[in-house]
């Protein structure tokens, strides 16, 4: 059920009981947790173009351990675990880790399963949170618009890079970033959230509703209250850093070099093919041939 529009409720950033400070974790009401599912639908609801785009990449770059840093309930990690990668996968939240480890239980059998490693862990302190193998993982993704939940918290991005650092260090040369945010240039310039969603196939969203909160003439924090059209209440509430994708891109290029190899897809398109994606992705290497590492 929506809220009535009292003057309390028209500044809604958080989910109620979340503290605002610090990177509170804003899943941590178990509301959007419980709702993820019906967000995404079924955990095979990922849309095949996602799939694709992910796997083709992966067998690309030649990929083989993978770290899932915001895994969330587990979706991709399930799926990737399923074809076949070594998946650590890793997320701040404890209730939305929650679904990860009961299908790891519920598939123990499975060796693949078996061999899951899930850690609760902040991109801030990742190498303290997260066992590196030898070397660094393959791939590290960070997919789902999560990054954004990081806000800005002293007004420097310095956050925003210390995480950016930490996903380099976990990487072995020549290994890959896959990352992606909403398309915030679109939110800001038209003041709503498209609807269009490329990485699921949920029937039940009825609406985004979209939030822009400005300090100093400069957009500080966007709002999305995702309205859910089931019986009981699911709507929940989260909130963004509006990163513009050119401060996006300087921040990726400030952690990995300016000569390091980056593409951004348009919701998995070529850029030039899809003017105004819902989603930019994301994919910038590790400077160094991962291939030397073994010769030393
Ligand atoms: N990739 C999953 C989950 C997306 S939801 C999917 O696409 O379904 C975003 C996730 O980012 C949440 O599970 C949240 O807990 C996680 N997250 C937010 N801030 C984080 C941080 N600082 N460190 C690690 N995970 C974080």
């Amino acid at each position: 059920m929506s809220p009535s529009p009292t003057a309390d409720n028209v500044l809604v950033t958080q989910s109620p009981g979340v503290g605002a400070s610090g990177i509170a974790d804003q899943y941590a009401d178990g509301k959007a947790a419980k709702n993820w599912q019906l967000y995404i639908g079924e955990q095979d609801g990922r849309t095949l173009n996602y799939k694709t785009f992910l796997l083709n990449l992966l067998k690309q770059k030649k990929v083989e351990s993978i770290l899932d840093s915001a895994c969330g309930t587990g979706v991709d990690s399930v799926m990737l675990i399923e074809e076949g990668y070594t998946l650590t996968s890793s997320d701040a939240s404890d209730k939305m880790l929650k679904t990860a480890y009961k299908t790891r239980w519920d598939r123990r059998r499975e060796p693949s399963f078996f061999d899951w490693e899930i850690e609760e862990a902040n991109w801030l302190t990742l190498p303290q949170d997260v066992r590196k193998p030898v070397g660094g993982f393959d791939a590290v993704l960070c997919m789902g618009n999560s990054f954004p939940h990081l806000l800005d918290d002293h007004g420097d991005l310095r956050d925003h890079k210390k995480c950016f650092k930490n996903f380099v260090s976990m990487l072995k040369p020549g290994g890959i970033l896959v990352i992606d945010h909403r398309n915030y240039d679109y939110i800001l310039k038209h003041g709503r959230a498209p609807k269009k969603n490329i990485y699921y196939n949920s029937k039940h969203i009825s609406d985004i509703r979209t939030q822009v909160i400005y300090e100093n003439n400069a957009p500080k924090q966007i709002t999305l209250n995702y309205t859910m059209d089931v019986e009981e209440d699911g709507d929940f509430i989260l909130s963004y850093q509006p990163h513009t994708l050119k401060s996006f891109t300087s921040l990726l290029k400030d952690a990995f070099g300016a000569n390091a190899n980056h593409t951004t897809y348009a919701d998995f398109k070529r850029m030039e093919d899809e003017p105004e994606p819902a989603f930019y992705i994301h994919v910038i290497e590790k400077p160094g041939n991962k291939f030397n590492f073994n010769q030393v």
